[in-house]
């Protein structure tokens, strides 16, 4: 099993799970040109995906999958509630597939579970997915955690978790008060320290692979976000990957 990111933060996200013959992508917030590029640069022909997942209805999440599942043919599947603000805007797409936010099922040879996440969306999910020996926690759009949410990801054998700001650089920067409100609230996004007491709070013993997703490119550092996780986690900052805007993060396999 690997898992690869193909762009991370506000501007768009995308993050390509494998196993055995079963490739999908999770969300995509780019063009059709810029994901195909962005796809090619980890060898994945656009073809040769089995599915994209939808979290949720936000632009950076979903503005790429109507155009490029219909161009290469791939189904798509979103919560029900996605479905009902988002299904309009697959309606020449009759493979286009509603699920429970609290139902595992199955996409080839992977198994998806999807759990609720507190996020100003309609029906916001994130993922564990897994090949039935080794799970990958998935995280990029949560307000705050939940014992849920920390329930799902405990024991995963890789994580990728939002790492959106560092309090203070957001109260110190020129955004409007209410997009602060906004970001910073219950139904907004991680910030570094939250992202770290929701990481010490999970069993880590598998942990593999730790990466840091949807920083924010004015409101945070890399830097800032490996600490926090390593931090929390006693480890090198050194081991914890980057999930970045630009070049998201290469192949990491799981075995
Ligand atoms: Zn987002
Ligand atoms: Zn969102």
């Amino acid at each position: 099993m690997r898992f690869a990111s193909i762009g991370s933060g506000s501007e768009g996200n995308g993050l390509v799970v494998e196993a055995g013959a079963t490739r999908i992508l999770i969300d995509c917030g780019f063009g059709l040109r810029d994901t195909a590029a962005r796809l090619a640069r980890i060898g994945v022909a656009p073809e040769s995906l089995d599915a994209i997942l939808v979290t949720h209805e936000h632009a950076d999440h979903i503005c790429g999958v109507p155009a490029f599942a219909a161009r290469h043919c791939v189904p798509v599947w979103l919560t029900f509630g996605t479905l009902t603000v988002a299904g309009d805007r697959f309606s020449d797409n009759e493979r286009v597939y509603g699920f429970d936010s609290h139902d595992a099922f199955a996409i080839g040879d992977l198994e998806i579970r999807p759990f609720p996440v507190p996020h100003d969306a309609r029906e916001p999910v994130q993922f564990v997915i897994s090949d039935g020996a080794f799970r990958v926690g998935i995280v990029t759009d949560l307000g705050t955690s939940t014992p849920y949410v920390e329930a799902s990801l405990t024991g995963c054998d890789a994580l990728v978790l939002e790492c959106n700001h560092d309090v203070a650089l957001l109260a110190a920067s020129d955004y409007p008060v209410s997009l602060k409100a906004r970001i910073a609230g219950r139904f907004g996004h991680l910030d570094n320290d939250c992202a770290g007491t929701l990481l010490a709070a999970l069993d880590t013993a598998r942990l593999q692979h730790i990466l840091a997703a949807h920083l924010s490119q004015h409101n945070n550092t890399p830097d800032r976000a490996r600490a926090a996780l390593a931090g929390a986690l006693g480890c090198a900052t050194e081991w914890i990957g980057i999930a970045d805007q630009t070049n998201g993060f290469a192949w990491r396999m799981l075995g």
